[in-house]
């Protein structure tokens, strides 16, 4: 009898390793048998709970969005890892006992009925107040037992910071489009306006109307073209026309087109001067680029900074190599960018000063292909700039040295 009370005692505890020695056939002996089968099926189906909850936990902390679930009151009773890095708590236990909304900070909007009963199966709320960081959107759905009754309620945190940010953006990138364009559109139909009002018969006022009519339909077809091409690298369907250029000699190439414009005025348009200082390698540095679209590059890097350089301003043009990539950049002494505006300068329609950059042409979707363009390229493009000191712009591009062996082989091929 002592012996069976002890392993009793025992397996209530948790441990099954014993088993009672049964000596008689009787009674006694008999009952000691069905405490040792007891005790092995308990062990039994202890260890296929502890194997679910493994599965269960191990499901829970693979998956990529947080998981609380509660028990009927709204205590917490189960969090996954995703589900405290979200709330900001490093243990499990910092959140188990405590009431959903608290940890969620919706009490002041929701009861723990609001958020079990809905029409659907599960309520959204979305939340942007866990941090600073992130926006998630909370779906809530009661655990029921098949007889109806609601033992608690699972609560699955899924990150949408970037979805909402991009929606923001398109947004944004909307009411630009059609800002952009009206205020052309605006100045180019009080001007027609004008000239139908007599100025065309105006031997001074009509050419110079027409001529800005002219100007602005050019820049909206600019900047449409412009459109065009972001929307092309945006959905990914930009066809590049890769070789590999000695880009050295391209950068020259580009400069000369620049200096050749110098001593044109007629092309410039004004009659500020400016240098360019070059300090190009002689190394041939063979690149794979898209020529055409490099060109462009460089091309809107160098008009900038032509048009902020002040007169008489130097625009030192550089090109070093590294083992893995080459570096050219474009310097200028020009007005340069407020540090807090540097950032911004590659987003699409940013202008540090919008009327000035409309005056000069300029669409404010230059940098912005730039940056498309280089990355594409697989490189970066970056700038550091002084206020009143002027602006450097930076391209690195990947670059692969060819040893001289692959060279004799390709000529040995051909
Ligand atoms: P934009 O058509 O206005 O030139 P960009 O995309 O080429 O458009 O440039 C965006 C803005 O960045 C410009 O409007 C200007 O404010 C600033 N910026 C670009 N290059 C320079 C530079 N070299 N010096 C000073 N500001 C610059």
């Amino acid at each position: 009898m002592k012996k069976i009370r002890g392993q009793t005692l025992k397996i209530a505890q948790g441990d099954f390793t014993g088993r009672i020695k049964v000596r008689a056939n009787d009674e006694l002996g008999q009952l000691a048998g069905a405490i040792n089968n007891l005790s092995i099926r308990v062990e039994e189906s202890q260890e296929s709970i502890d194997s679910e909850r493994r599965r269960l936990d191990s499901v829970l902390s693979h998956m990529t969005d947080g998981v609380l679930a509660t028990d009927r009151r709204g205590n917490i009773i189960i969090a996954n890892n995703l589900a405290l890095e979200m709330l900001g708590v490093s243990a499990e236990a910092e959140l188990i006992g405590k009431s959903i909304l608290d940890m969620l900070d919706i009490r002041n909007k929701y009861t723990f009925r609001d958020l079990m009963e809905s029409e659907q199966d599960y309520n959204e709320v979305i939340l942007d107040n866990l941090s600073d960081e992130i926006i998630v959107s909370a779906t809530f759905s009661p655990i029921q037992r098949e007889s109806g009754f609601v033992s608690g309620m699972v609560c699955v945190l899924h990150d949408i910071t970037d979805q909402v940010q991009e929606e923001e953006e398109r947004k944004q990138f909307v009411s630009n489009v059609s800002h952009e364009l009206r205020t052309p559109l605006t100045s180019v139909r009080s001007y027609v306006e004008a000239l139908g009002d007599g100025a065309i018969n105006d031997p001074e006022l009509g050419p110079k109307f027409l001529q800005v009519v002219e100007d602005e339909t050019d820049r909206m077809i600019r900047m449409i073209n412009d459109l065009l091409s972001l929307s092309r690298m945006d959905a990914g369907t930009t066809k590049l026309d890769l070789e590999y250029v000695n880009i050295s000699e391209l950068f020259n190439y580009i400069l000369d087109r620049f200096d050749m414009i110098i001593q044109n005025d007629e092309v410039t348009g004004t009659d500020k001067q400016y240098s360019i200082d070059r300090h190009i390698t002689n190394k041939s540095l063979w690149v794979e680029i898209d020529p055409d679209k490099f060109t462009q590059v460089i091309d809107n890097i160098m008009n900038n900074a032509v048009k902020y350089s002040p007169d008489g301003g130097i625009i030192t043009a550089r090109l070093t190599d590294t083992h893995n990539h080459v570096i050219l950049s474009i310097a200028d002494q020009g007005l340069g960018i407020p540090r807090k505006d540097l950032r911004h300068v590659f987003d699409r329609f940013f202008r540090v000063d919008k009327a000035r950059s409309r005056k000069q042409g300029g669409t404010g979707l230059g940098l912005a292909i730039s940056k498309e363009v280089v990355n594409l390229l697989g490189g970066q493009i970056w700038v550091n700039s002084t206020e009143g000191k002027g602006s450097t712009f930076y391209i690195a591009l990947p670059y692969v040295q060819f040893e001289e062996d692959d060279w004799d082989d390709q000529v040995d091929e051909g």
